[in-house]
């Protein structure tokens, strides 16, 4: 099989066919944009041994270079439309793992409705990377940015956060079968983008944790010049069973929990009036959103507080490549 054999044979019924992609056969893809709105695009990479395991399955890396990519677009708020696919093989794919890779991805894109509108398949000295650039839009003018949050505005969390964190080191530290829930989620992070439309509607800034909770948090202070409280306990930061297990036993850090990355939760910047209803929208789509409360003050600090109030010193340091 040839690199064009397996772009007809396997990426080809990803465009579940939308004319604009032409069946691949044409050197790019010619897209309608919504009257009235704007594009959003945005890119993101993942190499094996960094964003993967070098032996992980190829389903779960084809869900999980999706689902990281579509977060991007959900923080701002944007309705996903297509996504371009870039592979780098170090060899001549198997068949098998074409097969398995590519049905993955059908059924996330039938899931969040979205279409392969392209991509590129390139040979590598090094090993397995892959590149997905989605592509949506938002009616012109309504993007959310990092930038927009309020002073007083609330701190809403689409969900739980540490769980990333905890099962990529309970798969270092072999311990995969006691935080199996953990490590599911570091495997194939949930996909929010199923909130982009009240993003849109209820948030004044918003983000996708991908570094981690704190780097994160602190992203949106920084670019809104604000400060941020975090509250820890039962009203305001809760977590899984799982990371609750693992932080009771001392297998993993507060610290860890709070800068490990690949979440793909959202955070969000609320304001007061949009809480409630942002709340009740969430919570009809069966998520659990968590009020963790606020950004104020012009300090830039994100401060952290234990649930007697007391400040806790944890720095906000997230993953960096370099
Ligand atoms: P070029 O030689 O100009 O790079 P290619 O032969 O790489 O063009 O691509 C031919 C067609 O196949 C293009 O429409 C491209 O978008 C599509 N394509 C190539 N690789 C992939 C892939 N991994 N996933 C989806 N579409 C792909
Ligand atoms: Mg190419």
């Amino acid at each position: 099989m040839n690199e064009f054999d397996i772009i007809s044979k396997y990426f080809a019924p990803l465009t579940m066919g939308e004319s604009a992609c032409a069946d691949l056969k044409d050197d790019a893809a010619v897209l309608l944009v919504p009257p009235k709105h704007e594009i959003v695009v945005s890119t993101d990479t993942l190499n094996s041994g960094i964003h993967f395991l070098k032996d992980e399955s190829p389903e779960n890396i084809a869900r999980k270079s999706l689902r990281m990519s579509l977060s991007d677009l959900a923080a701002s708020g944007a309705n996903p439309l297509c996504y371009q696919l870039s592979i780098a093989y170090p060899q001549r794919p198997e068949a098998d793992w074409l097969e398995s890779f590519t049905s993955a991805l059908l059924a996330d894109q039938k899931e969040f409705g979205i279409f392969c509108s392209g991509g590129d398949t390139t040979s590598i000295h090094g090993s397995l990377s892959i590149s997905v650039t989605v592509i949506g839009s938002v009616p012109t003018g309504s993007a959310v940015r990092r930038g927009g949050a309020k002073d007083g505005d609330n701190i809403v969390l689409s969900g739980f956060v540490g769980d990333a964190a905890l099962g990529l080191k309970s798969l270092w530290e072999g311990n995969e079968k006691l935080y199996s829930k953990a490590v599911g989620r570091y495997r194939v992070p949930e996909s929010r983008i199923n909130i982009a439309d009240m993003v849109r509607k209820y948030a004044n800034a918003a983000i996708d944790i991908s570094d981690g909770f704190l780097a994160d948090i602190s992203h949106i202070a920084k670019g809104s010049a604000l400060g941020a409280d975090i509250y820890l306990g039962n009203n305001y930061l809760n977590f899984s069973t799982d990371v609750r297990l693992a932080l009771e036993s001392g297998f993993i850090s507060l610290q860890e929990i709070l800068c490990g990355g690949d979440d793909y939760e959202l955070i969000m910047a609320v304001p007061q009036k949009n809480l409630g209803l942002l709340i009740d929208e969430m919570e009809k789509s069966n998520l659990k959103p968590q009020v963790i409360g606020g950004f104020k003050g012009k300090t830039l600090d994100v401060s952290l507080y234990d649930e007697e109030k007391k400040k806790l010193d944890i720095t906000a340091g997230g993953w960096q490549h370099f």
